[in-house]
């Protein structure tokens, strides 16, 4: 067992961190350490651990034959700044490459109907909307009378099927929010909070009274302020991005630019505890090994991170466990172009929990995003529940290409596919979620050196994770500057 010597880790002219965690929160954190200790000219070591043998987490980036699969995320918002941030100071950013492809369409019985133009951006394209067959005449209407429905009582937290039947019909919450939110969050809109998952559009409601009218003035407003053609140039580019080689660029080139300067240990963490007196943290890995450090960032899902912060605050630890997520498959598929006896139209599709399939979204990878070597190949990414956690790989496979067969006419089977099971991966922002984040906030910032990142703390995706890192790299830092 390893002795700890305190004197020697308090005569240290560096502080320690851990990192608990290494996938894109835990890594991104190591790198905002190390920058933001640069520009205050601290001197700082930090520690990745991590359960896995490799880093990323989630991300996933699987290359087959010069085929991109990417088995977590597939993409980033790029109209939020973060990963474009790291791209550009790591001289990446050349690497960034936009959504080729933005038609999506939503599965009925057997035929998929595609989603009016700008809708999903709640930009709607009025003639495209009145010719769509996605919705009935009825629907529409009641779309259109949006900015009429007063303004709700903001002061509890609705759900998100409330909020958005309620705004804009139950038909637009069945034939497109639930398929929409059944495909990105695993998630039933009914058991989600809509401030917590679609803060945006409260937010227009309360300030605007309706989330069209917002909508508008926003745009307005962006008119205004910027020169006109360079507007119209952005909001004509994809806000969906990626990488030429898949999401694993960035956990590439986040490892290549830590280099040696973060000690990873690859080892789970199944301990911790906090000397209060002088503000030390002891971690104890599954190698048995125990190290004390100054400070400590948990870059965990909540169900991980519950249980070993049980003896340090208890409180904190039942608020996190009572966070629930869903655990998502990803099957990726490849195929010979003539496998598919018509050519695929627009990025993918989403599937309404109302026909009862296994796979909730599919992406047309191929299509998305172009990369040039997928000109021969078709390549798709079906996102799928797995009701039977007993289901075997295979089994998985063989449903969701017999789910796709009759939708994409496909005539042969895959010349390659591959499985990733993400357990307890995507939080679910139930009602209510608003304070229990406040009350884990409050906990975690009575605790000297510690931080929390991760995707249920300020947004579920990718640059969100990377912003929260960025955030709590600097609060901790100034906290425990010396
Ligand atoms: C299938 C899927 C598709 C997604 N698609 C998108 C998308 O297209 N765009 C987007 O922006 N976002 C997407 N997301 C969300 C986004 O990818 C995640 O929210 C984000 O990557 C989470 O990163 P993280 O580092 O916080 O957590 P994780 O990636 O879960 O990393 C946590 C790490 O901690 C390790 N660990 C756990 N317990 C311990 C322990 N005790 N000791 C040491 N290590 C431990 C784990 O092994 C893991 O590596 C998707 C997520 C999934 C699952």
């Amino acid at each position: 067992m390893n002795t700890f010597n305190f004197c020697e880790s308090n005569c240290r002219d560096s502080l320690k961190v851990a990192i608990v965690g290494g996938g894109v929160s835990g890594l991104s954190s190591a790198y905002f350490l190390l920058r933001e200790a640069k520009t205050r000219g601290v001197r700082i070591e930090p520690t990745i651990f991590e359960a896995r043998s490799d880093l990323g987490g989630v991300v996933k980036t699987v290359r087959h034959g010069g085929l991109v699969l990417d088995m977590g995320p597939e993409c980033f918002v790029s109209t939020k700044p973060a990963v474009g941030e790291i791209a550009r100071e790591l001289h990446f950013d050349s690497r960034i490459i936009t959504q080729a492809e933005r038609r999506t369409f939503i599965a009925e019985a057997s035929a998929l109907r595609e989603v009016p133009e700008g809708l999903l951006s709640m930009n709607p394209n009025i003639p495209a909307l009145l010719m769509s067959r996605l919705f009935s005449s009825r629907a529409k209407v009641r779309l259109a009378a949006e900015p009429l429905i007063r303004r709700g009582n903001n002061s509890g937290d609705e759900s998100v099927a409330d909020f958005v039947s309620r705004r804009f019909g139950i038909e637009f919450l069945e034939r497109l929010a639930e398929p929409l939110i059944g495909g990105l969050y695993g998630a039933d809109p009914s058991m989600l909070s809509a401030k917590a998952s679609m803060p945006h559009l409260v937010g227009l409601e309360i300030a605007h009274g309706s989330v069209f009218v917002g909508m508008a003035k926003d745009r307005c407003r962006q008119l205004i302020e910027h020169d006109r053609q360079r507007t119209l140039a952005k909001s004509n580019a994809g806000t969906m991005s990626t990488f030429d080689g898949g999401m694993g660029v960035l956990v590439d080139e986040l490892k290549a630019s830590l280099g040696t300067r973060v000690r990873i240990i690859n080892s789970q963490v199944v301990f911790l505890c906090r000397y209060g007196g002088a503000n030390k943290w002891l971690i104890g890995s599954r190698d048995r090994k125990k190290e004390w450090f100054d400070a400590i960032m948990i870059a965990l899902p909540g169900p991980a991170a519950a249980p070993l912060l049980f003896s340090v605050d208890e409180s904190l630890s039942c608020a996190l466990s009572s966070i629930k997520y869903s655990s998502p498959a990803v099957v990726s598929m490849v195929f010979e172009q003539a496998a598919l006896a018509e050519p695929l139209k627009g990025s993918g599709f989403l599937v309404p929990k109302s026909i009862r399939r296994s796979v909730r979204a599919c992406t047309f990878s191929s299509n998305k995003f172009r990369r040039e070597m997928t000109r021969e190949h078709v390549v798709l990414r079906a996102s799928c529940n797995v009701a039977d956690a007993k289901s075997s790989d295979e089994e998985i496979k063989l449903a969701a290409v017999d789910e796709l067969r009759d939708y994409l006419k496909i005539l042969e089977e895959p010349i390659f596919s591959i499985v990733a099971r993400h357990e307890n991966a995507i939080p679910q922002f139930a009602p209510g979620y608003e304070n229990l984040l406040a009350l884990i906030e409050r906990r975690k910032a009575a605790l000297p050196g510690f931080a929390l990142v991760g995707n249920a703390f300020g947004g579920m995706g990718v640059s969100d994770c990377v912003m929260r890192a960025r955030l709590e790299s600097e609060r901790l830092l100034e906290q425990i500057e010396f």
